[in-house]
């Protein structure tokens, strides 16, 4: 099987999964649960949510290691687990994949906030904390990284560094922005363009956008990022839309049918991979793996 450096460089359009976090909770993961540690302790669960997305198809899976830093784990008490839960949230999608496609292993923000946003962790410490984690990502075997939902650029920049100094993989950097009265901005108001740039010039083989506020507004974001970094492949994972509270519920109402009608144009904007977030099911990514499959 081709890499997927390969298949990227030579322009094909790959089609990653859907969310994990609300699928977890929809079989049973409770507010206050640790949804790494289910990698132990519910791996079935893990490797069901891997398959219904592959037999959607999906060509890259996600791992169920998104808080899998030993600052997320802290809380949890988990902190000292950060190699087991790591490995083994790879070792599930590889038994699932098997050959059939890449596993993109997830790494989400700390929780913490660098010194020069106002906060009190230092860039090194998030840098090692970073470091534990991917490097126990790559032992377990994934095809790359994928460094996620970040709205610091000092942070996601820490991340990326620690994923090419301590791996060989090939590293996604994406960023969630707000759509606000002066145009997309992260929570720490970094523009599109900057982000780009920014986790490109640090080694970000893929860069991109996740989560947010709809499919819709996920073309515009490619588009400037596009701009800025024009030979860098561009991954897109959308939330089902933006997240409404209903009866103490959160829903996400975007159908698949209305992701997949925004697939065409997203591609146009630059777009490479494409996949859903928050809200996503297997059902979504069929259909969008469909439209993708349309437009070649
Ligand atoms: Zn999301």
């Amino acid at each position: 099987m081709k890499s997927l450096k390969e298949r990227l460089a030579q322009g094909d359009i790959l089609i990653s999964d859907g969310a994990m976090g609300t699928f977890l909770q929809a079989r049973g993961l409770q507010p206050g649960e640790c949804p790494e540690e289910w990698c132990v302790s519910h791996p079935e669960v893990v490797k069901e949510i891997h398959d219904a997305y592959l037999a959607a198809g999906s060509d890259i899976l996600e791992t169920n290691s998104f808080g899998g830093t030993s600052y997320k784990l802290k809380p949890y008490g988990l902190a000292d687990k950060v190699r087991e839960l790591n490995l083994a949230a790879v070792g599930l999608a590889r038994q699932v994949i098997a050959g059939k496609g890449y596993i993109a292993a997830a790494v989400g923000p700390t929780g913490r906030i660098v010194e020069e946003e106002g906060g009190d962790a230092s860039p090194n410490e998030l840098y090692g904390a970073f470091k534990e984690q991917v490097t126990a990502l790559a032992e377990g075997g994934a095809d790359a990284l994928c460094i996620e939902t970040m709205g610091s650029l000092a942070e996601a920049l820490q991340a990326v560094r620690a994923a090419k100094d301590s791996t060989a993989l090939p590293v996604m950097c994406t960023f969630t922005f707000q759509a606000g009265a002066r145009g997309f901005r992260t929570m720490m108001g970094v523009t599109p363009e900057r982000a780009a740039r920014e986790a490109a010039a640090a080694g970000a083989d893929i860069i991109g956008t996740n989560c947010g506020s709809g499919i819709a507004n996920m073309i515009e974001i490619a588009r400037q990022m596009r701009a800025a970094q024009p030979h860098t492949p561009i991954l897109v994972n959308a939330n089902a839309g933006m997240p409404v509270l209903e009866e103490g519920k959160t829903v996400f109402k975007e159908t698949p049918e209305f992701m997949a009608s925004k697939i065409g144009e997203l591609i146009k904007a630059g777009a490479q991979i494409i996949g859903g977030c928050c809200g996503t099911t297997p059902e979504h990514i069929g259909a969008i793996a469909k439209a993708a499959k349309a437009t070649r």
